[in-house]
């Protein structure tokens, strides 16, 4: 899986894009969104999700269930 931001409630604050290890978060018309093909849950970078940790509006970075797990690499 990845994580998604739920646009509704991302206020685009901006804290959550410079944690992401990967890059893989990036604003659009004012809020901020997850590239999924990026996001490896931090998995392998840290034990918490980053955007989740900073993220000032709970409920607002949320695992995408209509994604796989994601697998980390070997
Ligand atoms: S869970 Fe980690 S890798 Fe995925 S978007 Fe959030 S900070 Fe980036
Ligand atoms: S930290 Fe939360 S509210 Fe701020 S831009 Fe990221 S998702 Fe939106």
């Amino acid at each position: 899986m990845a994580y998604k931001i739920v646009a509704s409630q991302c206020t685009g604050c901006s804290a959550c894009e410079p944690e992401c290890p990967n890059g893989a978060i990036y604003e659009k018309e004012g809020i901020f969104a997850i590239d999924p093909e990026k996001c490896t849950e931090c998995i392998g970078f840290f034990d918490e999700p980053q955007c989740v940790s900073v993220c000032p509006v709970d409920n607002t970075c949320v695992i995408d269930k209509s994604r796989p797990r994601y697998k980390a690499k070997k």
